[in-house]
């Protein structure tokens, strides 16, 4: 199927995308909630058509294959299976390359980035799946929930946080058994994963919408459980995406209460961009300068 640009709209009525009621799409503010361009410049039809998340969590899904491909290509020989569950794992190699963080790579390397970078490399072809499906499932409630804008800083944030908390964990905690030790290093969406189940938990108490709240906390407990019979799982990791995602559903702004406005389609732009510019840095910074 050919790429077509999407058409942009000049008439007729359209959704105004911060208050979710039916404008026209003539009108430079919306009457309902005075959102100025309450059609995007007639931009806010096509880019509904793509889900409520505007195509996000299509740009994370072939993100996230594109980069798995690349660090199995990358380098062919590392690649190692053992077993099914353990299928077509990138080297180690190969993802700390393409940007995967953890206490060795922030801490002893100054690649500080890929807080951010790790989130979009997986290890093996279950963890991409699996992360994959996660996603599509949760990303369309967040967004319905917050609006499109803020699922995309919602996402990037709480990758942030999972990455920080399990590297700062791993680097001064050492104490700690090594069953329940930070990561030296980690890969993976399961971060922004956790975030998205934190914001909808504090969406269901805020927006008192008890049944995404009773769904949120039994998907949580099931994720949190379901990890813990897996091998080699980053759990301070999953719980910095929850922690972090819940609290964001705090700040200011980010309040799901209150619609989302023009300036959060604006961030959510710059946190598409910073985590394009963490992915093409890393491996520049590993084979031209590191
Ligand atoms: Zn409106």
């Amino acid at each position: 199927m050919p790429f077509k640009l999407p058409k942009r709209q000049t008439s007729g009525s359209v959704v105004c995308f911060s208050c979710q009621k039916l404008v026209s799409i003539e009108q430079k503010n919306c009457p309902q909630c005075g959102q100025a361009n309450p059609g995007l410049w007639g931009y806010a039809r096509p880019l509904r058509r793509l889900g409520a998340d505007f195509g996000f969590i299509k740009i994370v899904l072939i993100g996230c294959i594109l980069l798995y491909l690349i660090t199995l290509l990358f380098d062919l020989p590392g690649v190692q299976s053992a077993g099914v569950m353990r299928l077509l794992m990138p080297s180690s190699y190969s993802l700390l390359v393409f940007g995967s963080t953890g206490a060795v790579p922030i801490f002893q390397w100054g690649r500080w980035w890929t807080v951010l970078s790790s989130g979009w490399l997986h290890g093996g072809l279950w963890h991409l799946g699996f992360n994959m499906a996660w996603l599509n499932y949760l990303s369309p409630m967040v967004a319905r929930g917050y609006g499109a804008g803020r699922l995309v800083s919602i996402y990037t944030v709480t990758t942030v946080t999972s990455s920080l908390l399990t590297s700062s964990i791993a680097q001064y905690w050492i104490t700690l058994p090594r069953s329940f030790s930070g990561a030296s290093f980690s890969v993976g969406a399961s971060g922004g994963v956790f975030g998205l189940l934190g914001a909808l938990v504090i969406y269901g108490q805020l927006a008192n919408q008890r049944q995404v709240l009773r769904q949120a906390l039994t998907l949580t407990i099931i994720s949190f459980v379901l990890s813990a019979f897996v091998g080699r799982v980053d759990h301070w990791g999953h719980v910095g995406g929850f922690v972090g995602g819940y609290l964001m559903g705090l700040m200011p702004g980010f309040n799901p209460t209150q619609p989302q406005r023009l300036y959060h389609l604006g961030i959510a732009i710059g946190a598409l961009v910073v985590t394009l510019a963490s992915l093409i840095l890393s491996p520049i910074h590993a084979l031209l300068i590191g």
